[in-house]
Formats: structure tokens, C-alpha cells, sequence
């Protein structure tokens, strides 16, 4: 997937690496996925059937700010995220182009307050006021998650739902015998319930809306905005939205990506006063459009890997014969620690490739030593074995063709390997292995 640095440099580099992936237990197996991966599949399993592309990276920003503040969530199970919505809901066979596009669109973006990554927070549908964090989970206060109006998500129509619960199984719900009598006493600002009382005297919203879910299901209570009237038989709720309302309403989102609003303003909507970027600095990917590649750069600087990234790009198609049908990026990252996080590879890789996306560590160094040329004609010799593979391959196969097309010698071992089997194949049956897979 990469050409790793020569011995000096991978020990400086090491210095900064750290763990890109994330463990998540789907389907009662622990699963690691590099960072990026895990957000596309957030992506797929919460906002699956959404069309809107800013909504869907407004999306993929939070989701990627929740996991960088929420991992080792599950520390003491030995993995980080599970794939309910207690963590992020997770649909990895629903990852779709459009959603691996708006995760590679907005690469690392996290949001930030005060240096650090932001607290934040979705749901499904604020029912037209957003809670804030505080009135939710006391001791969650954030400035930058508050209680507003929803103008968004109420012209989109919010949910609104009814549900009728019998005393009985409200006796047994909420473990309180006898009850038969319900009303609200107290609300929140942005109008949820904060408490009831019972004859059998007050009770916390919170409580009891986890243990109706818990014990009759979540379908019941969509959200803590309702009114209660209690009748012979049971308590009617009626209610609004859908969630606890706190943060980023996906309804919302959606409706603000169809009136014409970016990613940026849509969560400047939803979480007034932080700052998306790669880096606590608010750093953001400024597109730089070249005659074949476009070069994505962070910070002030010119990109580096122009002209050599077009050059890269034409010598890769004409020495493998191989072509792509996209238009591949490169994506340049200053510091190693940018590198980590956002690409989501180790350090001591000087540049690794997913889909038509490179991705480079350092280039301002990797030019002063001679080397960018090679390390790019190597990456984009992936993205054309990426583009053309039909069939599960080794790594060491990939790596040996890059190597032997690129003519490199930093994988020597992976690339004799291949070399061997173009001498007994022939190189245009070595190249078909690329859709049938290796013979045995
Ligand atoms: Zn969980
Ligand atoms: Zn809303």
C-alpha cells in the first residue's frame, strides 16, 4: 500500500507514529479498520439514503470528531467502538461511492474548540429545537452545544409520534407498583422532560425514558419531547423528533444541504463556535487543480508535487499499460503527526494510496532528497493496480509490481518475487493476475 522510508528516516519518523486504526466488534467478531474506513461505514449506517453530498460530509466531519474523542470506549471489552447506536451505528456493506467520496473529500477534518477535539453529538431529529448537552447529560455542558431553534428540520416536517402505554406494563418498566397516575413537572429550555410524578411520587425523565427503552423497547419513546394525559388504561405520549436531540440533527442537515448550505455551514449551525481543520490550528485542504492531478495541500505553501505528480501520473500508464477511470489526487501532508492522523498510516510509510487518492508525508523533504519522483510514480502505479483488480492479491504481489514498474528498490524482496513470475508468465499474463487472482 506504500513505499516505506529508507532506514534513516524511519526511525525519525517513528518517533510520531502511533495507532491509525480503530478496533470495532461487528457482529460479535473485533474488527480493526483504519480510521477513514470506520467513518465511511459510520456513514453507511446512519445516514444510508441520504443523496445530499454536504450533508454527507458535514456528517463524516462529526462522526470522525466523535471516534477521535470516543475511542477506547469499550477498553475493558479489548476494542474501541460496538456498532449500535450506543457508539455509531455501522453498515459496512452500505458504503457507496457517493459516501467514500465525502469521506475523502473532508480527510481528517475534525472540529476543534480551544485545541482540543470537539464534544459533539447527533440525532436522527431535534423535532425543531436542538437540546443543549447540559440539559441532557448534566455535567456536558459545551458552549459550542446548545439549545436552539431548528428552522431546518421543521421544514422538512419533524416526526411526530404517539404511544400508548398501559399501567401494567408501566408497573413493570418503570418498577413502580400501583402506578396509576402520570403528568410532566418539569421541562427543559428547549421544552424536553426533565421529570414526572406518579402517585407513587417523582421521577427523572432520563431514568425512566432508558428503562421503558431498555425494558419495552426504543420504539415507544422516540424522544423526551412529549406531553403525557393519563387515562383508565394507561399513559398517552405524545410526542416530537427523534433522539436526544443534542447536536448535529441529521433531518436538519439534509434540509440544509438542499437550500444550497456547505458542510462548513451546516456545522457551524449545529455547533456554533468550533473550528473544523486537520489541525487544532483550523487548517483546512486547499485544491490545487493540475493539467491530470489535482494536488490537495494544507497550510499556506504551494503544492510540491507539481509538475511531478502529472509526470508521475502519465509515466505510470504508459510503463504498466494499465489505465484508471478517475482522477487521482495528491494529498499532501506536512508533519508526520498530520500524516497519522488524517490518512490514517503509519509514519514510517512516506506515502500510501486508497483509491485514486495519494497520500504524502513530507514532500518538501522527499523533494530535497531526490525522491518525490520515485515515491509518486510508485503510488500512482497503485492507484492503477487498485483501479484494475478484480481479485484478492497478496500485498507483497502489489508492492513488487509498483516496485518493478516504478523501477524502485525498496521493496527488492517483493519486487524479485514478481520479477520471477514474469520470467515463467510473461508480463501480459503477470498483468491478468490483476483479475483472476495468482495461480497456485
Ligand atoms: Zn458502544
Ligand atoms: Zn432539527
Amino acid at each position: 500500500m506504500g513505499v516505506p522510508f529508507l532506514p534513516a528516516l524511519a526511525a525519525a519518523a517513528a518517533l510520531a507514529s502511533g495507532p491509525a486504526a480503530v478496533r470495532v466488534r461487528l457482529d460479535g467478531q473485533i474488527r480493526e479498520a483504519l480510521m477513514e474506513t470506520y467513518v465511511e461505514w459510520v456513514l453507511a449506517g446512519e445516514m444510508g439514503g441520504v443523496a445530499e453530498r454536504e450533508a454527507l460530509r458535514a456528517f463524516a466531519i462529526t462522526a470522525r470528531t466523535w471516534a477521535r474523542t470516543n475511542r477506547r470506549r469499550h477498553q475493558a471489552e479489548g476494542f474501541d467502538f460496538c456498532q449500535t447506536t450506543h457508539c455509531q451505528r455501522l453498515a459496512p456493506a452500505g458504503v457507496t461511492a457517493r459516501i467514500r467520496e465525502a469521506v475523502e473529500d473532508t480527510a481528517g477534518i475534525t472540529l476543534w474548540h480551544r485545541g482540543r477535539n470537539a464534544d459533539v453529538f447527533h440525532s436522527a431529529d431535534c423535532g425543531g429545537h436542538t437540546a443543549s448537552a447540559g440539559e441532557i447529560w448534566p455535567g456536558m455542558a459545551r458552549p459550542y452545544l446548545p439549545s436552539k431553534e431548528d428552522p431546518w428540520c421543521a421544514r422538512a416536517g419533524n416526526l411526530s409520534w404517539r404511544a400508548e402505554i398501559g399501567w401494567r406494563q408501566l408497573e413493570e418498566a418503570a418498577g413502580l407498583r400501583g402506578i396509576r397516575h402520570l403528568r410532566v413537572t418539569a421541562r427543559s429550555g428547549s421544552g424536553r422532560v426533565l421529570r414526572l410524578e406518579s402517585n407513587r411520587g417523582p421521577m427523572d425523565a432520563e431514568q425512566f425514558h432508558l428503562r421503558v427503552g431498555r425494558m419495552l423497547g426504543w420504539n415507544l419513546l422516540h424522544s423526551r419531547l412529549y406531553s403525557v394525559e393519563a387515562g383508565p388504561d394507561g399513559a398517552l405520549f405524545q410526542g416530537k423528533g427523534s433522539g436526544h436531540g443534542t447536536g448535529l440533527c441529521q433531518k436538519g442537515a439534509v434540509e440544509m444541504a438542499k437550500s444550497g448550505a456547505n458542510d462548513l455551514e451546516i456545522l457551524a449551525f449545529y455547533f456554533p463556535g468550533t473550528k473544523p481543520g486537520v489541525s487544532a490550528q483550523g487548517l483546512l485542504w486547499r485544491q490545487h487543480r493540475g493539467g491530470s492531478v489535482d494536488i490537495w495541500t494544507i497550510g499556506p505553501g504551494p503544492p510540491v508535487s507539481e509538475p511531478s505528480a502529472d509526470a508521475a501520473w502519465r509515466e505510470a500508464r504508459r510503463r504498466s499499460g494499465l489505465d484508471a477511470p478517475c482522477r487521482p489526487r495528491v494529498r499532501e501532508y506536512p508533519d508526520a503527526a498530520l500524516f497519522r492522523d488524517a490518512a490514517g498510516a503509519g509514519a514510517h510509510f512516506a506515502a500510501v494510496t486508497r483509491g485514486c487518492t495519494v497520500h504524502v508525508q513530507n514532500p518538501q523533504r522527499l523533494a530535497a532528497q531526490g525522491e518525490l519522483a520515485q515515491v509518486l510514480l510508485h503510488e500512482m502505479i497503485h492507484v492503477l493496480i487498485g483501479a484494475n483488480r478484480r481479485a484478492p492479491l497478496p500485498e507483497w504481489f502489489e508492492e513488487g509490481l509498483a516496485e518493478y514498474f516504478a523501477g524502485g528498490s525498496r521493496r527488492a524482496a517483493e519486487r524479485s518475487r514478481v520479477e520471477a513470475l514474469i520470467r515463467r508468465y510473461g508480463r501480459q499474463s503477470v498483468l491478468r493476475f490483476l483479475q483472476s487472482g495468482l495461480p497456485e
